[in-house]
């Protein structure tokens, strides 16, 4: 059977001013939908999805995000993709590091009515380097709000900016655009079109879900037989999923004394957007529904929880190890991890609060408050206490 998902994850990056949910909502026709229900305060994970079709003109021989092209002749649609988005700057960074399991492809934004390099772009970068990224397209934002000769020097700026940094051997390509009144936009359908392929998956791959929402779907004063069961929103890192499959939810549902514990669910339905599918594989944000007591998914209650097979269940941990490297940032001084702190960690679409126990040789050893489910060779944010909030310090991978 056909069906129709988004292919691969793109990540959107760049400075908060710089333009990304008008490019959003130039690309997709929407704005990126952030969660629904209210979100947890801090620096919990709010990943917020749109998805969008490269389509191709057969007339013009071009890629284009619309369904007509501006030639006038029908396109034929050639792949979905999916764009990725984090409010503020804060959760951006640590959404950044956490996601990067489920992030193919990152788009950063530069505008071109700012200095270039504005202190968030330098360390959105940074955060692209520390996890490994290796293919990049930075779209030049607002063009339209400057002259042609300082959308030129800023662009001369931006391509100085990239040349200190390891992406300057990398073919890196800047696009000028004006979001506002879509000029350009279909240069970046070009560019992704040409530069980034749907990645191999390997559907025997141990299966991981990342949950990045839940919900209880039914009406208040529903009958009791007709209540529909809860569901779960998240995106899949490796392996496929069925309808119809029995699959394990790390690191589980709450018990009493602050215990938690593994369960098997049933997969009653699975949907990408408005399409019903009976197999999802990695791309963009999938709906499962489960016969799961809803009211345990109400609110996104179960956020940072992971689905994984029968056989490789992913393992619950109540004390993590995390290989770090400490942040050097520009908006603060740089500090230092403390044995006896309290730290919050994001691992994939999890926040924890712990306490570092023990620092050793570049690990920090964490007591949980709560156990996450996880495994190992996965990015992780610790963020600690400055004043009142609290600051991305050290990236780092678990161990
Ligand atoms: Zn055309």
């Amino acid at each position: 059977m056909y069906f129709l998902q988004a292919e691969i994850n793109v990540g959107l990056f760049g400075h908060v001013d710089h333009g990304k949910t008008t490019l959003t909502k130039a690309i997709t026709g929407k704005w990126t939908d952030t969660h629904s229900e209210e979100i947890k305060r801090g620096i919990s994970i709010r990943l917020g999805y749109a998805d969008s079709d490269i389509n191709f003109c057969p007339s013009c021989k071009k890629h284009t995000f619309e369904k007509k092209c501006s030639c006038g002749a029908e396109t034929k649609l050639k792949r979905r993709i999916s764009f990725i988005d984090a409010p503020g700057h804060e959760t951006l960074m640590t959404t950044a590091i956490s996601a990067s399991s489920i992030i193919d492809y990152a788009l950063l934004l530069i505008s071109a009515n700012e200095q270039c390099p504005q202190p968030q772009t330098k360390e959105h970068l940074m955060v692209l380097e520390a996890i490994g990224f290796e293919k990049l397209i930075i779209v030049q934002t607002k063009i339209d709000l400057v002259s042609k000769e300082k959308a030129l020097e800023n662009y001369k700026q931006i391509k100085e900016f990239i040349g200190q940094t390891k992406f300057k051997d990398k073919e890196i390509i800047i696009i000028p655009v004006c979001a506002f009144h879509k000029l350009n936009i279909d240069t970046i359908a070009e560019e992704i079109e040409k530069r980034w392929p749907t990645p191999k998956r390997n559907e025997n791959d141990s299966l991981r879900i990342y949950i990045s929402r839940s919900f209880d779907i039914n009406k208040p004063g529903m009958e009791v037989k007709k209540l529909n069961g809860g569901v779960i929103g998240g995106s899949i890192a490796r392996g496929i999923i069925k309808n119809g499959d029995d699959v394990v939810l790390s690191p589980g549902i709450a018990q009493k004394e602050g215990k938690v514990k593994q369960v098997t669910i049933k997969v009653n339905g699975l949907r990408a957007e408005n399409e019903k599918l009976e197999i999802a594989k990695p791309g963009g944000l999938i709906a499962i529904g489960t016969n799961l007591d809803p009211s345990i998914t109400k609110s996104d209650g179960m956020v940072g929880s992971v689905i994984g097979s029968k056989e490789d269940p992913p393992k619950v941990f109540k004390e993590i190890q995390i290989k770090y490297q400490i942040l050097k940032r520009s908006d603060m001084e740089t500090v230092s991890l403390r044995e006896g702190e309290p730290v919050v960690i994001n691992v994939h679409t999890a926040t924890t609060v712990g306490v570092i126990d023990k620092l050793k040789k570049g690990t920090a050893f964490i007591i949980l408050k709560k156990p996450i489910a996880c495994d190992s060779g996965l990015k992780a944010a610790i963020s600690k206490r400055i004043g009142q909030r609290w600051r991305l310090t050290a990236l780092g991978e678990i161990i």
